[in-house]
């Protein structure tokens, strides 16, 4: 069984998200996606929504994906959203399951500042998607890491439970949630990146307008 495990800030939720983790689920022949809204992001400041409100467009952005599990685990948990304790929970839960961490480029460059970095790649894979446009330089820490642990197939990532990187040619999706807060707030062109129910969602809670 391979689970995939996509954690984010989704502040908002967008196609950005979406079609890579489905197409990386796909690529990966996965089991199933939980997707992991954080409660407190340790690597930026407080974002725009709240956290029950990222929650619920997470859920609504993949409704109706019955492999896809929208996971509140670390809105219940005290203290910082680090994703080594979920992992660490996740590995307690499924011993025997390969566990995928899958994160953006953006994310996997600076993943030495980590809360526990040396230890995630104990408890799951890494799994990489492009992110175009973000001209992310990995640290030669962030290199050495990848050079020790990198999979060249699919494959190994269902042949251990952990321990593997592999990156992945996700489809090129150039959005980011800080440009689309910014288009919001004034009054751009923003709908489209996003699926219809959260543009909804958004309008309805009059999120990310200008203060
Ligand atoms: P922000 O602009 O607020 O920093 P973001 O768009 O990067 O937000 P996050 O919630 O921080 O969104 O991202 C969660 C994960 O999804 C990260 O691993 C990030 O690298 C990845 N990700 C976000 N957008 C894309 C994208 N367009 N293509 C591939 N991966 C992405």
């Amino acid at each position: 069984m391979l689970r995939l495990i996509f954690g984010g800030t989704f502040d908002p939720i967008h196609r950005g998200h979406i079609e890579t983790s489905l197409s990386a689920f796909a690529h990966l022949s996965a089991d199933c996606m939980h997707v992991v809204p954080s409660a407190q992001p340790p690597h930026r400041d407080y974002p725009g929504a709240s956290a029950t409100q990222r929650l619920r467009m997470t859920e609504l952005a993949y409704a109706e994906l019955p492999q896809v599990y929208v996971d509140d685990c670390e809105l219940r948990r005290e203290g910082p959203s680090y994703s080594l304790l979920t992992l660490q929970q996740m590995r307690a839960q499924w011993p025997t399951d390969s566990l995928v961490f899958l994160l953006g480029d953006d994310a996997f460059a600076k993943l030495d500042t980590w809360h526990g970095w040396q230890q995630l790649l104990s408890h799951a894979h890494l799994a990489v998607m492009q992110r175009p446009h973000h001209a992310s330089q990995w640290s030669p820490t962030v290199q050495a890491l990848y050079q020790q642990h990198r999979a060249t197939e699919c494959e190994d990532l269902h042949q251990r439970t952990a321990g593997h990187i592999l990156t992945l040619a996700t489809p090129a999706i150039d959005v980011s949630a800080t440009s689309l807060r910014h288009a919001i707030a004034s009054g751009g062109e923003w709908r489209h990146w996003v699926a219809p129910a959260v543009a909804d969602y958004i309008q309805q809670q009059g999120l990310y307008l200008a203060k």
